[in-house]
């Protein structure tokens, strides 16, 4: 678990000597050219949104109550995957098989009670400021989430107006394969008509960046949970910053 006392061991942003980090420089340079940058893909769970406290005790508790042992932390660690999988992750290390589809029901069911009892996530500081830094540098904004819930866009309209529109959002009733596969972010690509090289991810869990990177997105990872900034490093992530306040300011960085 990452020490959170440790001091960062990048520079304090948002002082007046702040530059871009070296790895700014694989960006492709904003323009009206070819390999112009033309597209910032978030994701929602722990980028916009600080869900992800909520999601992990949900999960961590709901698996308790089948015997499954399943701490807070490895919920990060599993973030975006479906449901079933994570179950069957734990199945197959506490039971030695996969669980069953009315097992699985039953905990994603006990899982999904928790959660809903949990408060209500509150906008990740610094989001607002990511997204209206994405806009400036006139790029779209694109969605691209696991999350299937049906108030989803009234939501993000809620906390973040004007920013999102239907057409550019990829949630889970659009994939069939899901994070870590590269498909909801080939999809984000697609919605946005844009090409892999014009576009920037921002996305805070391991299986998100595996996802980015695979749809072959330069991509930023907001460590905004417990896990070391390594296992996002591992993953792929080009960037990794302490949050999303450090994303807002890459992207005004790069602004000319
Ligand atoms: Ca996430």
């Amino acid at each position: 678990m990452k020490d959170q006392k440790a001091p960062s061991p990048l520079p304090l942003w948002g002082s007046a000597s702040f530059s871009p980090p070296r790895q700014l420089k694989a960006l492709p340079q904003r323009g009206s050219g070819e390999g112009a940058f033309s597209a910032v893909l978030f994701d929602m769970d722990g980028v916009l949104f600080d869900s992800m406290p909520n999601h992990a005790y949900a999960w961590s508790h709901a698996m308790t109550q089948f015997g499954l042992e399943m701490t807070a932390y490895e919920a990060y660690l599993h973030e975006g995957r479906t449901g079933s999988g994570t179950i069957n992750i734990l199945a197959q290390r506490y039971w030695g098989r996969d669980a069953t589809d009315e097992e699985i029901e039953r905990i994603y069911a006990a899982k999904a009670e928790v959660f809903n009892a949990c408060p209500e996530a509150k906008p990740m500081p610094g989001a607002f400021e990511a997204l209206t830094a994405a806009k400036e540098l006139g790029c779209k904004v694109v969605l691209v989430t696991g999350s299937a819930q049906a108030s989803l866009l009234q939501r993000l309209e809620e906390h973040y107006p004007g920013f999102f529109r239907e057409e550019l959002m990829v949630t889970g009733f659009d994939v069939k394969r899901g994070k870590p596969d590269p498909e909801p972010y080939l999809m984000g690509l697609q919605k946005a008509g844009v090409k892999a090289e014009e576009a920037i991810v921002v996305e805070n869990a391991p299986l998100g960046v595996e996802s980015a990177k695979g749809a072959g997105i330069f991509t930023i990872a907001a460590n905004t949970g417990p896990l070391e900034d390594s296992i996002l490093k591992d993953a792929g992530a080009d960037i990794v910053v302490p949050g999303m306040k450090d994303v807002a300011m890459l992207l005004r960085s790069m602004q000319k």
